[in-house]
């Protein structure tokens, strides 16, 4: 793993295809070039406006100390606020966070919600720690980070591996340190401090939005539709449980850190999520045939769900996936190599950072919550949903046919120009 003090330098470290900053640089370059950028743009944009390592000591149940170390980047707040989860993963990097902060900016820009993109992150390894460890950790970080945070600054929320109670932990380590009832510094909270209704399947049922625009583009349907899921989490728990409420779709695979596991008559995404709750993975799932976790994404499906981690579809597997739409819950789950392969193909992609933007969305529909101290029901966050996800699934699908170019690069194109936008009207470039 890159250390911070390497990894400072403007260009990403390491084999290119296995860090996610540099594919998401490649692609803002691509988009760059096609919407002729002018010099200064294109350097101020492919790297993050702001960043910061922080180091974290946490007294361990056991007596001991460790330290920790967080990261939060701030790509770009020419929009609004910075807007980005928080992770806690064991291989954290600070390119991985580099990348997901500018992924930020293209998500909110292409759903046109008034924010910018940031994102933060702390090597640690969550699984191994008690519910105390956690909380010190959490509330460690946000004392950290908090003279960068604000709710007219940068906005976190739960990313891979953090939970709405961390999430009212940091909200309430802030507002000690500010003194005011600021809820709106944080998002993905729970209900009974200043959540949203909807926050917790958003990014699914936002992603499912686009995918059924995208069914009755391509003439699927989606009551006979097959689907397999990678990443037995928010995300994709709620895809699965989505898929069979909402349009009636069948889940064969679904798989998680521990393996895969398959059934060709289909599996209960309840009784598959009570299993993982109850056993700590999706495996030994009564009844399903065990696959890896590669196996699951190589499935004769309709429908192919990355939804765990970055760089899982890449140059040496995509002429072997037989999806015929890829919905891309996770970020960056495709490399640019495999990206003009599965195009060739045919193969649908909707790019991650238009996929799954309704987490964020609904995020910003939490922020607004807290601005305003309304409550919105469920069906009203639902609705505005919708109407976002569509519209913005359909801009991007009209300019990838407009371009003949495939979906990512069209969401780029939307994206990156009404960033530049912002850049230029304020001034700055
Ligand atoms: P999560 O921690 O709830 O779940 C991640 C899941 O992925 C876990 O089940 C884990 O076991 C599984 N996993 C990890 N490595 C795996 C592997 N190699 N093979 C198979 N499974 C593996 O995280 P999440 O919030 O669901 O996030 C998943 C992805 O979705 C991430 O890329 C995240 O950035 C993205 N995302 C999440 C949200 C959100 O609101 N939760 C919003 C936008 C994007």
């Amino acid at each position: 793993m890159a250390t911070y003090e390497e990894s400072t330098l403007r260009e990403p470290l390491g084999p290119r295809e296995a860090n996610p900053y540099a594919t998401a640089q490649e692609q803002f370059d691509r988009a760059a070039e096609m919407l002729d950028l002018e010099p200064a743009m294109r350097e101020f944009l492919r790297q993050p406006q702001r960043e910061v390592r922080v180091m974290l000591p946490v007294h361990m149940d056991n007596g001991s100390v460790t330290v920790f170390s967080g990261f939060r980047v701030q790509h770009s707040d020419a929009r609004g606020p910075g807007k980005g989860g928080i992770r806690f993963h064991p291989q954290e990097t600070v390119d991985t966070v580099r990348a997901l902060a500018m992924w930020m900016t293209w998500k909110t820009a292409v759903v046109d919600i008034p924010l910018g993109g940031s994102k933060g992150g702390v090597i640690c390894n969550p699984k191994a720690m008690s519910q105390r460890e956690l909380e010190s950790l959490s509330r460690a970080y946000i004392r950290e980070v908090a003279r960068l945070l604000g709710p007219d600054q940068d906005v976190p929320a739960p990313d891979v591996y953090t939970t709405p109670q961390m999430m009212a932990w940091m909200m309430d380590e802030y507002c000690k340190l500010t003194g005011r009832l600021d809820f709106g510094v944080i998002t993905g909270k729970p209900l009974a401090v200043g959540g949203s209704q909807g926050r917790g399947d958003a990014t699914a049922r936002g992603a499912w939005y686009t995918v059924r625009e995208a069914a009755r583009e391509w003439g699927m349907d989606l009551s006979s539709a097959t689907m397999a899921v990678q990443g037995y989490g928010n995300a994709g728990s709620y895809a699965a449980l989505l898929g069979q409420e909402l349009f009636g779709c069948k889940t064969v695979a679904v798989s998680d850190t521990g393996g895969g596991i398959y059934c060709e008559k289909g599996l209960d995404p309840a009784a598959v999520l009570r299993h993982k709750q109850e056993t700590g993975s999706v495996v030994g799932f009564p009844g399903a045939e065990a696959l890896t976790s590669q196996e699951v994404l190589e499935l004769p499906v309709d429908l192919l769900w990355p939804a765990a981690l970055e760089n899982v579809i890449t140059g040496e597997n995509a002429e072997r996936i037989q999806a015929k739409i890829v919905a891309e819950a996770a970020n960056g789950p495709t490399s640019p190599e495999a990206d003009p392969v599965l195009y060739e193909r045919g193969i649908h992609v909707i790019p991650d950072f238009l996929c799954n933007a309704g987490g964020v969305t609904v995020s910003y529909y939490e922020m607004v919550q807290n601005y305003s101290r309304d409550q919105w029901t469920a069906n009203e966050v639902n609705r505005r949903l919708d109407g976002k996800m569509t519209e913005a699934y359909h801009a991007v699908l009209d300019r990838s046919r407009a371009h003949d170019v495939d979906m990512r690069c069209a969401a780029y194109l939307v994206a990156v120009e009404r960033v530049a936008t912002a850049v230029r009207l304020r001034g700055w470039i």
